[in-house]
């Protein structure tokens, strides 16, 4: 069901047109899983972001935030589903119960726009305990990291978005296919694949369930909630 195309969830993606990012024979919707450091960069800047607007950072840090950008922007009409996986509510050194209720609210958030795209959603709620792991990962330190990306792994995420770019580098991952990458790559790799609001990304071959896919918007019914994660 995470993974079914939907009417109400908008256009989807294709293999074909995106061999990286997706296993073969897909047609479907992008998941991506969100690491803490995407989550907090939502939480912040996701109202300008969504502006059109980008933050005065440092160029690197700029650059992963008009991809983010990019990202938001192109969520609102396609089929793109964001998930937060447990180990986000404990990643941290110094974690406050604040910033904890916070991490669960979002999570509230997201999966309350996942059930305005699918109305079944409600059977994949995230599981209150840590996922089990079905790969295994051998570049990173035990930690929240490797944690992270194993539960979108488990989770059946195609993306795992990150902005630490060390992590992206070290990562080592066996099982199903999953792509650690940082909001500007993947955006890059998007644009690279022509992808916009209305077309791109797409198959076109007949047995492609967008192939004749009619422009209705997606159930809009899923911006409220995901907004609401901004400050
Ligand atoms: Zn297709």
């Amino acid at each position: 069901m995470l993974h079914a195309p939907s009417l109400d969830g908008g256009l989807g993606f294709c293999h074909e047109a995106l061999l990286d990012l997706l296993p073969a024979g897909y047609h479907g919707p992008l998941v991506i899983a969100l690491d803490t450091s995407v989550l907090l960069d939502l939480q912040q800047h996701g109202n300008q972001l969504l502006n059109g607007e980008t933050p005065d950072v440092e160029d690197r840090y700029r650059k992963e935030l008009e991809g983010l950008g990019g990202l938001i922007d192109l969520w609102l009409i396609r089929d793109i589903r964001f998930v937060l996986t447990p180990r986000v509510l404990s990643d941290g050194e110094r974690i406050t119960s604040r910033q904890i209720d916070r991490r669960e609210a979002a999570m509230d958030a997201l999966t309350t726009a996942l059930v305005f795209q699918r109305g079944t959603w409600r059977d994949l709620e995230l599981p209150p305990h840590a996922l089990v792991p079905i790969g295994e990962e051998t570049g990173l330190s035990h930690g929240a990291d490797r944690d992270l990306v194993l539960e979108a792994q488990s989770f059946g995420a195609h993306v795992f978005l990150t902005r630490d770019r060390a992590l992206a580098r070290k990562v080592r991952l066996n099982g199903p296919a999953l792509s650690v990458l940082t909001p500007s790559i993947l955006w890059d790799e998007l644009v690279i694949a022509g992808v916009t609001h209305l077309s791109g990304g797409i198959c076109q071959s007949g047995n492609c369930p967008y192939d004749g896919w009619p422009f209705v918007a997606p159930d809009m019914g899923r911006w409220g909630p995901f907004m609401s994660i901004f400050d």
